[in-house]
Protein backbone atom coordinates (compact mmCIF):
# COMPACT_ATOMS: atom_id res chain seq x y z
CA UNK A 1 0.00 0.00 0.00
CA UNK A 2 1.43 3.07 -1.01
CA UNK A 3 0.10 6.44 1.10
CA UNK A 4 1.02 9.69 -0.73
CA UNK A 5 1.67 11.63 -3.96
CA UNK A 6 4.65 11.06 -5.39
CA UNK A 7 4.56 7.43 -6.89
CA UNK A 8 7.92 5.79 -7.94
CA UNK A 9 8.61 2.27 -9.96
CA UNK A 10 10.04 0.26 -7.00
CA UNK A 11 13.25 -0.38 -9.39
CA UNK A 12 14.02 3.57 -9.19
CA UNK A 13 16.62 5.20 -6.63
CA UNK A 14 15.97 7.71 -4.34
CA UNK A 15 18.39 10.28 -2.70
CA UNK A 16 16.98 8.69 0.66
CA UNK A 17 15.41 5.84 2.03
CA UNK A 18 13.60 6.46 5.23
CA UNK A 19 13.19 3.29 7.47
CA UNK A 20 10.01 3.67 9.76
CA UNK A 21 7.16 5.89 9.69
CA UNK A 22 7.22 7.16 13.24
CA UNK A 23 7.16 10.52 14.44
CA UNK A 24 10.99 10.56 13.63
CA UNK A 25 10.75 8.91 10.24
CA UNK A 26 7.84 11.33 8.97
CA UNK A 27 9.86 14.58 10.25
CA UNK A 28 13.21 13.19 8.83
CA UNK A 29 10.94 12.19 5.26
CA UNK A 30 9.25 15.85 5.15
CA UNK A 31 12.35 17.94 5.99
CA UNK A 32 14.28 15.63 2.97
CA UNK A 33 11.16 16.54 0.82
CA UNK A 34 10.85 20.08 1.45
CA UNK A 35 14.34 20.71 0.47
CA UNK A 36 14.02 18.45 -3.15
CA UNK A 37 15.26 15.35 -2.54
CA UNK A 38 13.47 12.82 -4.13
CA UNK A 39 12.65 10.13 -0.46
CA UNK A 40 10.74 7.00 0.02
CA UNK A 41 9.52 5.85 3.48
CA UNK A 42 8.95 2.37 4.48
CA UNK A 43 6.97 1.31 6.95
CA UNK A 44 6.38 -2.26 8.10
CA UNK A 45 3.55 -1.94 9.94
CA UNK A 46 0.06 -0.77 7.96
CA UNK A 47 -0.45 2.62 9.79
CA UNK A 48 1.96 5.66 10.13
CA UNK A 49 3.36 7.11 13.58
CA UNK A 50 4.63 4.01 14.91
CA UNK A 51 4.53 4.38 19.31
CA UNK A 52 2.49 7.23 18.59
CA UNK A 53 -0.87 5.31 18.09
CA UNK A 54 -4.16 6.62 17.91
CA UNK A 55 -7.23 3.68 18.21
CA UNK A 56 -10.52 5.17 16.97
CA UNK A 57 -12.61 1.61 16.24
CA UNK A 58 -12.79 0.69 19.69
CA UNK A 59 -15.29 3.23 21.89
CA UNK A 60 -16.48 7.05 21.28
CA UNK A 61 -13.45 8.61 21.94
CA UNK A 62 -10.37 8.11 20.11
CA UNK A 63 -7.55 5.72 22.53
CA UNK A 64 -3.95 6.51 22.94
CA UNK A 65 -2.04 3.15 23.00
CA UNK A 66 1.40 4.51 22.94
CA UNK A 67 1.86 8.31 23.59
CA UNK A 68 -0.70 10.17 25.24
CA UNK A 69 0.66 13.32 26.14
CA UNK A 70 2.58 16.82 25.08
CA UNK A 71 4.64 17.84 28.00
CA UNK A 72 4.81 21.11 29.10
CA UNK A 73 3.77 24.54 26.89
CA UNK A 74 7.18 25.01 25.34
CA UNK A 75 7.48 21.46 23.37
CA UNK A 76 8.35 22.11 19.37
CA UNK A 77 5.29 19.82 18.37
CA UNK A 78 3.30 22.73 19.93
CA UNK A 79 3.72 23.72 15.97
CA UNK A 80 2.05 20.48 14.37
CA UNK A 81 -0.53 21.04 17.02
CA UNK A 82 -1.19 24.52 15.41
CA UNK A 83 -0.79 23.23 12.11
CA UNK A 84 -3.05 20.55 12.33
CA UNK A 85 -5.45 22.82 14.22
CA UNK A 86 -5.80 20.94 16.50
CA UNK A 87 -8.10 20.85 19.71
CA UNK A 88 -5.98 19.63 23.20
CA UNK A 89 -7.08 19.41 26.55
CA UNK A 90 -5.04 20.29 29.87
CA UNK A 91 -4.70 16.70 31.54
CA UNK A 92 -4.84 16.36 35.61
CA UNK A 93 -2.70 18.61 38.01
CA UNK A 94 1.02 19.85 37.06
CA UNK A 95 3.90 17.13 36.81
CA UNK A 96 5.84 18.62 39.50
CA UNK A 97 6.24 16.20 41.99
CA UNK A 98 9.50 15.79 43.63
CA UNK A 99 11.69 18.94 45.40
CA UNK A 100 14.96 20.01 43.25
CA UNK A 101 17.70 17.63 43.96
CA UNK A 102 21.13 18.90 44.94
CA UNK A 103 24.16 16.83 43.18
CA UNK A 104 27.22 18.53 43.05
CA UNK A 105 29.61 16.16 42.56
CA UNK A 106 29.26 14.68 39.16
CA UNK A 107 28.97 10.86 39.08
CA UNK A 108 31.00 8.04 37.79
CA UNK A 109 30.82 6.72 34.27
CA UNK A 110 29.47 3.07 35.23
CA UNK A 111 27.51 4.39 37.90
CA UNK A 112 23.87 3.45 38.38
CA UNK A 113 21.40 6.37 39.54
CA UNK A 114 20.31 4.64 42.75
CA UNK A 115 24.11 3.99 44.18
CA UNK A 116 25.08 7.41 43.46
CA UNK A 117 21.94 8.90 45.12
CA UNK A 118 22.96 6.66 48.13
CA UNK A 119 26.94 7.78 47.42
CA UNK A 120 25.33 11.39 48.04
CA UNK A 121 23.42 10.36 51.15
CA UNK A 122 19.51 11.15 49.79
CA UNK A 123 17.47 9.86 50.90
CA UNK A 124 15.10 7.45 49.25
CA UNK A 125 11.92 9.41 49.67
CA UNK A 126 13.19 12.40 47.78
CA UNK A 127 14.33 10.46 45.01
CA UNK A 128 12.59 11.71 41.20
CA UNK A 129 9.98 9.21 40.83
CA UNK A 130 11.24 7.88 37.45
CA UNK A 131 10.02 3.91 38.18
CA UNK A 132 6.40 5.46 37.40
CA UNK A 133 6.73 6.38 34.41
CA UNK A 134 9.86 4.21 33.39
CA UNK A 135 12.74 1.89 34.96
CA UNK A 136 13.48 1.94 38.63
CA UNK A 137 16.74 4.31 39.23
CA UNK A 138 19.13 1.28 39.73
CA UNK A 139 18.41 0.30 36.30
CA UNK A 140 19.54 4.18 35.06
CA UNK A 141 22.94 5.98 33.85
CA UNK A 142 23.25 8.42 36.66
CA UNK A 143 26.02 10.24 34.31
CA UNK A 144 23.22 10.28 31.95
CA UNK A 145 20.34 11.42 34.45
CA UNK A 146 22.90 13.83 35.86
CA UNK A 147 24.24 15.27 32.35
CA UNK A 148 20.54 15.68 31.05
CA UNK A 149 18.85 17.34 34.57
CA UNK A 150 16.16 14.14 35.00
CA UNK A 151 17.43 14.51 38.44
CA UNK A 152 15.74 17.44 38.43
CA UNK A 153 12.85 17.15 35.96
CA UNK A 154 10.05 16.27 37.83
CA UNK A 155 10.97 19.53 40.21
CA UNK A 156 9.88 22.04 37.97
CA UNK A 157 6.09 22.29 37.43
CA UNK A 158 5.31 21.06 33.73
CA UNK A 159 1.68 20.65 32.46
CA UNK A 160 0.37 18.03 30.61
CA UNK A 161 -1.81 17.88 27.25
CA UNK A 162 -4.38 15.59 25.36
CA UNK A 163 -5.06 16.09 21.93
CA UNK A 164 -8.82 15.88 21.89
CA UNK A 165 -9.58 14.39 18.37
CA UNK A 166 -6.28 11.82 19.02
CA UNK A 167 -2.55 12.82 18.82
CA UNK A 168 -2.27 11.18 15.30
CA UNK A 169 -3.91 14.79 14.29
CA UNK A 170 -0.16 15.99 14.23
CA UNK A 171 1.20 13.40 11.92
CA UNK A 172 -0.92 15.03 9.02
CA UNK A 173 1.09 17.66 8.39
CA UNK A 174 4.46 15.92 8.56
CA UNK A 175 3.01 13.20 6.49
CA UNK A 176 1.15 14.88 3.91
CA UNK A 177 2.24 14.03 0.50
CA UNK A 178 4.99 11.89 1.11
CA UNK A 179 5.75 8.17 -0.58
CA UNK A 180 5.10 5.79 2.11
CA UNK A 181 5.14 2.69 1.89
CA UNK A 182 3.05 0.73 4.29
CA UNK A 183 2.88 -2.97 5.46
CA UNK A 184 6.88 -3.21 4.08
CA UNK A 185 8.80 -5.06 6.67
CA UNK A 186 12.98 -4.15 5.81
CA UNK A 187 14.75 -7.71 6.51
CA UNK A 188 18.28 -6.54 5.41
CA UNK A 189 20.23 -3.46 4.54
CA UNK A 190 23.02 -3.87 2.19
CA UNK A 191 25.15 -0.71 2.44
CA UNK A 192 28.30 0.36 1.16
CA UNK A 193 29.99 3.38 -0.05
CA UNK A 194 27.89 3.72 -2.58
CA UNK A 195 24.43 3.48 -1.32
CA UNK A 196 22.05 0.77 0.21
CA UNK A 197 19.57 -1.57 -1.54
CA UNK A 198 16.82 -2.75 1.09
CA UNK A 199 15.32 -6.16 1.13
CA UNK A 200 11.96 -5.29 2.34
CA UNK A 201 9.27 -8.05 2.77
CA UNK A 202 5.82 -6.17 1.44
CA UNK A 203 1.96 -7.66 0.75
CA UNK A 204 3.01 -8.11 -3.00
CA UNK A 205 5.84 -9.91 -2.04
CA UNK A 206 9.65 -9.48 -1.27
CA UNK A 207 10.97 -6.43 -2.94
CA UNK A 208 14.26 -4.23 -2.62
CA UNK A 209 14.45 -0.44 -2.66
CA UNK A 210 17.99 1.14 -3.68
CA UNK A 211 19.02 4.77 -2.63
CA UNK A 212 22.16 6.89 -1.97
CA UNK A 213 21.72 7.39 1.94
CA UNK A 214 19.32 5.51 4.42
CA UNK A 215 17.85 7.08 7.92
CA UNK A 216 16.71 4.33 10.05
CA UNK A 217 14.02 4.94 12.86
CA UNK A 218 13.99 1.58 13.97
CA UNK A 219 13.08 1.49 17.92
CA UNK A 220 15.76 0.20 20.18
CA UNK A 221 14.21 -3.06 20.62
CA UNK A 222 13.73 -4.13 17.22
CA UNK A 223 17.49 -2.70 16.73
CA UNK A 224 18.42 -4.98 19.50
CA UNK A 225 16.35 -7.98 18.38
CA UNK A 226 18.79 -8.69 14.90
CA UNK A 227 15.69 -8.80 13.12
CA UNK A 228 16.88 -6.01 10.75
CA UNK A 229 20.28 -7.41 9.38
CA UNK A 230 22.94 -4.88 8.54
CA UNK A 231 25.13 -6.17 5.69
CA UNK A 232 28.24 -5.43 6.04
CA UNK A 233 27.55 -5.36 9.79
CA UNK A 234 27.65 -2.16 11.54
CA UNK A 235 30.96 -0.27 13.07
CA UNK A 236 32.00 -1.79 16.81
CA UNK A 237 30.38 1.84 18.06
CA UNK A 238 27.48 1.56 16.93
CA UNK A 239 27.40 -2.44 17.66
CA UNK A 240 27.76 -1.14 21.22
CA UNK A 241 25.65 1.49 21.29
CA UNK A 242 22.63 -0.33 20.64
CA UNK A 243 23.20 -3.19 22.58
CA UNK A 244 24.10 -0.53 26.18
CA UNK A 245 20.57 0.98 25.48
CA UNK A 246 17.54 -0.79 26.94
CA UNK A 247 13.99 0.26 26.49
CA UNK A 248 10.73 -0.23 29.49
CA UNK A 249 7.86 -2.11 29.28
CA UNK A 250 4.53 -0.27 29.12
CA UNK A 251 0.92 -1.07 29.37
CA UNK A 252 -1.95 0.63 29.24
CA UNK A 253 -5.48 -1.23 29.87
CA UNK A 254 -8.29 0.65 28.63
CA UNK A 255 -11.68 -0.16 29.70
CA UNK A 256 -15.29 1.40 28.66
CA UNK A 257 -18.20 1.44 31.16
CA UNK A 258 -22.10 1.65 30.71
CA UNK A 259 -21.95 4.11 33.85
CA UNK A 260 -20.17 6.18 35.71
CA UNK A 261 -17.02 4.80 37.91
CA UNK A 262 -14.89 7.71 38.24
CA UNK A 263 -15.23 9.87 41.51
CA UNK A 264 -16.44 13.33 39.67
CA UNK A 265 -14.26 15.38 41.34
CA UNK A 266 -11.06 13.86 39.87
CA UNK A 267 -9.57 13.30 36.64
CA UNK A 268 -6.65 11.28 37.52
CA UNK A 269 -5.86 9.14 40.56
CA UNK A 270 -2.20 9.13 41.37
CA UNK A 271 0.38 6.14 41.56
CA UNK A 272 -0.75 3.28 43.63
CA UNK A 273 2.76 1.98 44.99
CA UNK A 274 0.80 -1.58 46.07
CA UNK A 275 -0.80 -1.98 42.15
CA UNK A 276 1.86 -0.38 40.37
CA UNK A 277 -0.71 1.52 38.20
CA UNK A 278 -2.00 5.18 37.78
CA UNK A 279 -5.74 5.74 36.34
CA UNK A 280 -7.20 8.38 34.80
CA UNK A 281 -10.64 9.08 33.19
CA UNK A 282 -10.23 9.74 29.22
CA UNK A 283 -14.33 10.20 28.66
CA UNK A 284 -16.92 10.86 31.05
CA UNK A 285 -19.82 10.59 28.48
CA UNK A 286 -21.46 7.54 28.10
CA UNK A 287 -20.37 5.06 28.03
CA UNK A 288 -17.28 6.65 30.20
CA UNK A 289 -13.77 5.64 29.41
CA UNK A 290 -11.00 4.54 32.03
CA UNK A 291 -7.61 4.03 31.42
CA UNK A 292 -5.37 1.62 33.69
CA UNK A 293 -1.48 2.48 33.14
CA UNK A 294 1.88 1.04 34.39
CA UNK A 295 5.77 0.97 33.40
CA UNK A 296 8.71 -1.03 33.93
CA UNK A 297 8.45 -3.17 36.62
CA UNK A 298 5.13 -2.63 37.65
CA UNK A 299 3.77 -3.04 33.70
CA UNK A 300 6.04 -6.37 33.80
CA UNK A 301 4.00 -7.67 36.71
CA UNK A 302 1.12 -7.37 34.30
CA UNK A 303 2.65 -7.88 30.94
CA UNK A 304 4.03 -12.04 32.81
CA UNK A 305 0.16 -12.45 32.94
CA UNK A 306 -1.93 -13.91 30.05
CA UNK A 307 -4.26 -10.95 28.03
CA UNK A 308 -7.62 -11.99 29.94
CA UNK A 309 -5.83 -11.85 33.19
CA UNK A 310 -4.14 -8.15 33.01
CA UNK A 311 -7.43 -7.27 32.40
CA UNK A 312 -8.82 -8.28 35.65
CA UNK A 313 -5.65 -7.52 37.48
CA UNK A 314 -6.09 -4.01 36.23
CA UNK A 315 -10.15 -3.72 37.21
CA UNK A 316 -9.57 -5.55 40.85
CA UNK A 317 -6.77 -2.34 41.43
CA UNK A 318 -8.69 0.16 39.79
CA UNK A 319 -11.72 -1.14 42.59
CA UNK A 320 -8.94 -1.11 44.99
CA UNK A 321 -8.56 2.67 44.07
CA UNK A 322 -11.59 3.69 44.47
CA UNK A 323 -12.85 1.49 47.05
CA UNK A 324 -15.65 0.63 45.23
CA UNK A 325 -17.04 -2.21 43.47
CA UNK A 326 -16.50 -1.62 39.70
CA UNK A 327 -19.17 -2.97 36.93
CA UNK A 328 -18.39 -5.14 34.22
CA UNK A 329 -16.64 -3.26 31.47
CA UNK A 330 -19.11 -3.03 28.47
CA UNK A 331 -15.40 -3.04 26.09
CA UNK A 332 -11.78 -3.39 26.75
CA UNK A 333 -8.50 -2.99 24.55
CA UNK A 334 -4.67 -2.97 25.21
CA UNK A 335 -1.69 -3.02 22.70
CA UNK A 336 1.21 -5.34 23.98
CA UNK A 337 4.42 -3.48 22.83
CA UNK A 338 6.54 -5.76 24.14
CA UNK A 339 4.63 -8.44 21.79
CA UNK A 340 4.79 -6.41 18.52
CA UNK A 341 7.66 -7.32 16.43
CA UNK A 342 7.74 -3.85 14.96
CA UNK A 343 8.75 -2.36 18.54
CA UNK A 344 9.60 -5.02 20.58
CA UNK A 345 9.40 -3.06 23.72
CA UNK A 346 8.10 0.00 24.76
CA UNK A 347 10.09 3.06 25.24
CA UNK A 348 13.71 3.68 25.90
CA UNK A 349 15.89 4.36 28.98
CA UNK A 350 19.53 5.04 29.37
CA UNK A 351 21.31 2.11 31.73
CA UNK A 352 24.40 2.72 33.51
CA UNK A 353 27.48 3.09 31.39
CA UNK A 354 25.12 3.69 28.37
CA UNK A 355 25.44 7.63 28.16
CA UNK A 356 27.29 8.05 25.28
CA UNK A 357 25.59 5.55 23.14
CA UNK A 358 22.96 7.90 21.93
CA UNK A 359 25.50 10.43 20.38
CA UNK A 360 27.26 7.57 19.08
CA UNK A 361 24.60 5.76 17.33
CA UNK A 362 23.98 9.27 15.92
CA UNK A 363 26.80 9.58 14.30
CA UNK A 364 26.92 9.05 10.91
CA UNK A 365 28.33 6.31 8.67
CA UNK A 366 30.35 6.48 6.23
CA UNK A 367 27.92 9.31 5.17
CA UNK A 368 25.54 6.79 3.93
CA UNK A 369 23.72 5.48 7.17
CA UNK A 370 22.14 7.65 9.36
CA UNK A 371 20.12 6.67 12.71
CA UNK A 372 17.73 8.79 13.80
CA UNK A 373 14.43 8.80 16.28
CA UNK A 374 14.54 7.75 20.06
CA UNK A 375 17.57 5.81 20.52
CA UNK A 376 19.67 8.85 19.00
CA UNK A 377 18.33 11.13 21.83
CA UNK A 378 18.28 9.51 24.72
CA UNK A 379 15.00 10.59 25.58
CA UNK A 380 11.73 9.19 24.59
CA UNK A 381 8.96 11.17 23.81
CA UNK A 382 7.29 12.26 20.73
CA UNK A 383 8.67 15.75 21.18
CA UNK A 384 12.81 14.48 21.02
CA UNK A 385 11.89 12.12 17.53
CA UNK A 386 10.04 14.57 15.96
CA UNK A 387 13.30 17.30 17.02
CA UNK A 388 15.58 14.03 15.62
CA UNK A 389 14.24 13.74 12.23
CA UNK A 390 14.61 17.59 11.41
CA UNK A 391 18.04 17.78 12.98
CA UNK A 392 19.05 14.24 11.61
CA UNK A 393 18.38 15.57 8.10
CA UNK A 394 19.89 18.73 8.22
CA UNK A 395 23.13 17.04 9.55
CA UNK A 396 22.44 14.36 6.36
CA UNK A 397 21.88 17.41 3.97
CA UNK A 398 24.88 18.84 5.10
CA UNK A 399 27.05 16.23 4.00
CA UNK A 400 25.70 16.48 0.17
C1 LIG B 1 2.87 3.14 25.85
C2 LIG B 1 3.66 4.37 25.45
C3 LIG B 1 3.33 5.59 26.02
C4 LIG B 1 4.05 6.74 25.66
N1 LIG B 1 3.67 7.96 26.19
C5 LIG B 1 4.25 9.09 25.71
C6 LIG B 1 3.72 10.36 26.06
O1 LIG B 1 2.71 10.46 26.77
N2 LIG B 1 4.34 11.47 25.57
C7 LIG B 1 5.43 11.40 24.75
O2 LIG B 1 5.93 12.45 24.32
N3 LIG B 1 5.94 10.19 24.38
C8 LIG B 1 5.37 9.04 24.84
N4 LIG B 1 5.85 7.82 24.43
C9 LIG B 1 7.12 7.75 23.67
C10 LIG B 1 6.97 8.21 22.22
O3 LIG B 1 5.82 7.64 21.65
C11 LIG B 1 8.21 7.76 21.44
O4 LIG B 1 9.38 8.22 22.09
C12 LIG B 1 8.24 8.31 20.01
O5 LIG B 1 6.97 8.17 19.40
C13 LIG B 1 9.31 7.57 19.24
O6 LIG B 1 9.24 7.91 17.86
P1 LIG B 1 10.27 7.27 16.82
O7 LIG B 1 9.85 7.73 15.48
O8 LIG B 1 11.67 7.54 17.26
O9 LIG B 1 10.09 5.68 16.97
P2 LIG B 1 8.82 4.75 16.65
O10 LIG B 1 7.56 5.46 16.94
O11 LIG B 1 9.06 3.47 17.37
O12 LIG B 1 8.90 4.54 15.07
C14 LIG B 1 9.68 3.54 14.48
C15 LIG B 1 8.94 2.99 13.27
O13 LIG B 1 9.74 1.95 12.67
C16 LIG B 1 8.83 0.96 12.20
N5 LIG B 1 9.54 -0.33 12.02
C17 LIG B 1 9.93 -1.20 12.98
N6 LIG B 1 10.54 -2.27 12.40
C18 LIG B 1 10.52 -2.05 11.05
C19 LIG B 1 11.00 -2.76 9.93
N7 LIG B 1 11.63 -3.97 10.05
N8 LIG B 1 10.81 -2.25 8.68
C20 LIG B 1 10.20 -1.04 8.53
N9 LIG B 1 9.71 -0.32 9.56
C21 LIG B 1 9.89 -0.82 10.80
C22 LIG B 1 7.78 0.90 13.30
O14 LIG B 1 6.62 0.24 12.86
C23 LIG B 1 7.59 2.37 13.61
O15 LIG B 1 6.58 2.94 12.82
C24 LIG B 1 5.14 6.65 24.74
C25 LIG B 1 5.44 5.41 24.15
C26 LIG B 1 4.71 4.28 24.50
C27 LIG B 1 5.04 2.97 23.85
Amino acid sequence: MTVGASFRTLGERWDVVVIGAGVAGLSAARNLSDHGLSVVVVEARDRIGGQLYTDRGFTSVPVELGAGLIHGRDAYTWELVAEAEAETVLVGPSDQTADPLSTPEPPHDGEDAAAYLNRLGIPEDRWPPVSIDNEPMHRWSARWMHDSGLFDWWSTPRENFRVVDGYDRILSPLAHGLDIRLSHAVRRVHWSDRGVVLSVDALEGPTEIRADRCVITLPIGVLKSGDVVFSPELPDDHREAIRALDRTDALKLVYEFDRPVFPAEEDVLGWDEDTGFVFWCLSREDPEVVVAWAAGENARRSTAMTVEDRFTAGLTALAEALDETIPEPVARTTHDWAMDEFSAGAYLFVPPGAHDAPAALAAPVRGVLYFMGEPTTGENTVEGAYVSGYDGTDLLMADL
